[in-house]
Parts: C-alpha cells; structure tokens; sequence
C-alpha cells in the first residue's frame, strides 16, 4: 500500500473544504473497511484521506422523525443500525437486515455514509432503503442537495457524488406496514448475496394498496422493480398473484454471471425470492 496523509477534521465544513473537486487522490474515509482494502488490492492510491470520525456527533446520530421515520447520520456505524431500540420500532427491516450483513466487527466499524458510497451493487442495505422510499441529503462547497437512494447508484463503484461532495444523512420516511429483505448467498450466511430483494407494501384488506419492491447484488446497480410493483398495486395476495410477481421480476431484472452463479441461476433466484419476500413480509408461510 502507498503512504498516504490523514486529516482528520473536526467538523463537516472543514471535511469539505479539504476536498478538492479535480482531485480524485484526496478522498473521505468512514470506517476504512472497504477503501482499506481496495487500497491494499491497489485499485485506489489515494495521497490524503479526509476521515469523518471527528465531525460534529449529529453526524453520528439516530433520530426519530415527526412523520414516524428517522434521520440518520451519515457517520452512525452500522451496528448502532442493528442495536438501537428506535431503528427496530421505526423501521424493523433495517435491524433484522444487520443480522447478516458481514461480521459484527464489520457492522462496529463501518459507516452507513460509506456504505452507500462505496457503490458496490452486492451491498445489503441499498435495496432496503430504495424498497423504503429513503433520501439522501448530500453535502458540498455549495451547500446541501437532496436525492432518492435509487439515484445514487450510477453504475460498479460508481455513484452520483461528485468528488469534494459526502453523504451526511439518511431520511427514511414512516415504514410500510409490511416489510422485508432476504438475501441469498451461495457460501456462508453471512456473505456477500447473490441476490438481495426489499419488499414495502401496504394494504387495504386482502388488497395491495401500495408497493416498493428492490433487487440488489444480482444486477449491475441496486434499483427499484416497478413491474413487480405494477403487478402487484391493487392485488389481492393470492398464491396466483404472487407467483405473477415473481415472474414479473424474473423478466424484468437484467442479471449477469458472475462468481456467484450464472445469469440463469440467478433469474431463478430472483423468481423464486420475490414470492419469498413478498410472503414473508406479510406474514404468509414461505
Ligand atoms: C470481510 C467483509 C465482508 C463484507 N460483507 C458484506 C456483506 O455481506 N454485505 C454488505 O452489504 N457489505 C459487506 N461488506 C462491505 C461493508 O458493508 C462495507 O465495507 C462498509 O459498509 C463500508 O463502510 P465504511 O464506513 O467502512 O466505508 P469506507 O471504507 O470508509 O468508505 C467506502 C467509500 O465511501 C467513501 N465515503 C465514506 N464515507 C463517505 C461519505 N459520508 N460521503 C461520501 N463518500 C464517503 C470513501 O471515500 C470510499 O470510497 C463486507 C466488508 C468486509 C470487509
């Protein structure tokens, strides 16, 4: 690994004003486990790194919102994520998504901020948070703009950020009554997925009345499926209508071979987890 400068700021300003928009050698560091790595792989060989650990404690905070949701710090490491009772009341599928994203020295470490940017499409939580309807308020020497997670992912590794701008917070809005994510991997529980689906969906009756449906780690970039939400908008739960879903999704994710199976495979995942997701989130036997 190539020597590099820390600074390491006391506040979000000054995080900022040390990053420089034509420098892409200069570069914010959260919980370092993934730029530490692909540092040490040499994809990166960043000269300054501009920690966050010492910007004001609101960045490394969990809120409860007026409108039922929460406003989380973009510097709040993952565990907190797993652990705090107001994240489990709010929004139970991001703690029950913890439970299997990496190891618990993993979760203490890293930060929501620089999971979102890292931009890996294997990530668990951005179909999570998209399935969700969350936002992200990112910060920049021209101040704060504000855009839906489902944009941020730009294509491997890369996102909407522009080189001198951070993640600072995450706004979820009040859950959907009916949530869910289930990750399959193809080694050991806790890996990377293969496939990630996020289901969120109301209901009226027996009818859906309202759906977000994501897909994550078998596509290029975690994205929204809006045919599976279409299929689903006005449904009544039926195993007819569920299996519809699935198929839909099948259909409509572009998927690839990779280390974790075929593209084959992996529609088949997808066909069969959707159904999964969906039962699981509403309470219906898998
Ligand atoms: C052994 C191992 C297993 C893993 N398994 C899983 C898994 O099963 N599921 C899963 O989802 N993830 C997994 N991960 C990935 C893990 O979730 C990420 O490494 C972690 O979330 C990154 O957060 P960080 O704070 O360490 O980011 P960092 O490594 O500090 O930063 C990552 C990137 O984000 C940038 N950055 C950091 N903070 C900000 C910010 N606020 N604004 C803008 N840019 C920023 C950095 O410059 C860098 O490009 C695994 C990682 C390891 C090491």
């Amino acid at each position: 690994m190539t020597p590099f400068e820390l600074a390491q700021p006391a506040s979000l300003a000054e995080a900022i004003a040390l990053l420089d928009p034509n420098d892409t050698a200069i570069r914010p560091i959260a919980g370092g486990t993934a730029l530490m790595l692909m540092m040490k792989m040499g994809l990166y060989e960043p000269q300054k790194l501009i920690s966050l650990r010492g910007i004001e404690p609101r960045y490394s905070e969990v809120a409860a919102t007026a409108d039922g949701g929460l406003r989380i710090g973009a510097v709040t490491p993952l565990r907190q994520l797993e652990m705090l009772p107001v994240v489990a009341e709010r929004a139970p599928v991001i703690a029950h998504t913890m439970r299997r994203l990496s190891n618990v020295r993993v979760r203490n470490v890293a930060r929501l901020g620089g999971h979102l940017a890292h931009g890996d499409p294997h990530l668990d939580l951005p179909p999570v948070l998209i399935a969700l309807g969350a936002t992200l308020a990112i910060a920049g020497p021209n101040g704060e703009r504000t855009i839906a997670v489902e944009d941020l992912f730009q294509g491997y590794l890369e996102t909407a950020l522009a080189p001198d701008e951070l993640i600072v917070e995450v706004n979820v809005p009040a859950a959907a009554a009916h949530t869910a994510y289930l990750k399959h991997t193809t080694r050991s529980a806790d890996d990377w997925p293969a496939l990630g689906i996020a289901v969120a969906l109301d209901m009226q009756g027996d009818s859906v009345s309202g759906a977000r449906v994501a897909i994550g780690a078998a596509t290029d970039t975690p994205r929204r499926l809006t045919s599976v939400e279409a299929a689903l908008q006005g449904e009544a739960l039926s195993d007819a209508a569920i299996n519809r879903a699935g198929e839909a999704a099948a259909a409509e994710a572009e998927v690839h071979s990779d280390a974790r199976g075929s593209a084959a495979y992996k529609r088949e995942l997808i066909r069969v987890f959707t159904g999964r997701t969906i039962r699981q989130a509403t309470g219906r036997e898998a």
